[in-house]
């Protein structure tokens, strides 16, 4: 089971948090502010962070940036701000997912689980992503729908094939601008969103009826499982 630490100064909530992750059976460190979550994640080694955003001492986001200058571990940002802002910022600061307050146990141990597998399959075995009826062959540079072969364009490719390997994760704009474009990100640029359309073409689903690709409004997008 994995080791969670969850930093958080809000008592109950920290307090409910511990117990819930406690009674599905994961080992739980907790830490009230900023800076000993940041010692408690370096020498701790916890599997995973559940990071709050709202801490006494030093935003959860800049606790983020200086635990990514030392620590590759998966944080999942739980914020209690509906500003898509703030979800963006942790996001590019290296946050891997996010839950908003108040979340149930069921739905953070859902996203602790995923995050953990995702972060578990980079490096050896078969590089193959598989997601629903959608097979992308990163060697061969093959994609399949449904068994039918699909023609992206190289680009197409690279994009369906970074959105995949982070099923379920929402994936900011800017970091496709980055990570698949290797571009600085200009606010106004819209060269993600064509090929993303494009993209939903070639997959037969629309931005009104999406199936694999869902628009999180103002954050981003994540490719999913769609419902049979
Ligand atoms: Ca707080």
């Amino acid at each position: 089971m994995p080791f969670v630490l969850v930093v958080e100064d809000d008592p109950a909530i920290r307090r409910a948090v511990i117990r819930s992750l406690g009674d599905l059976g994961h080992a739980v460190a907790s830490a009230p502010d900023a800076m000993s979550g940041l010692r408690a994640a370096v020498d701790e080694q916890p599997d995973i962070v559940v990071l709050d955003l709202g801490l006494p001492d030093l935003d959860g986001t800049q606790l983020l940036r200086m635990l990514r200058a030392v620590s590759a571990v998966p944080v999942i940002v739980a914020t209690a701000r509906d500003d898509d802002t703030s979800v963006v910022r942790a996001l590019d600061a290296g946050a891997d997912d996010y839950v908003t307050k108040p979340f149930s146990a069921a739905t953070l141990d859902a996203r602790i689980r995923a995050v953990l597998r995702r972060s578990a399959s980079p490096g050896g075995g078969d590089p193959t992503l598989r997601v629903g009826g959608l097979v992308v062959d990163p060697r061969a540079r093959t994609v399949t729908l449904d068994g039918e072969p699909v023609e992206l364009s190289p680009r197409e490719f690279d994009l369906l094939t970074y959105l995949a390997a982070r099923e379920g994760q929402v994936v900011s704009k800017r970091e496709l601008l980055t990570e698949v474009w290797r571009q600085p990100y200009g606010g106004a640029d819209k060269t993600v969103d064509v090929h993303l359309s494009w993209l939903r073409r070639k997959l037969g689903e629309t931005a009104q009826q999406p199936r694999y690709l869902q628009s999180i409004r103002g954050v981003g997008i994540k490719l999913v499982e769609p419902p049979r």
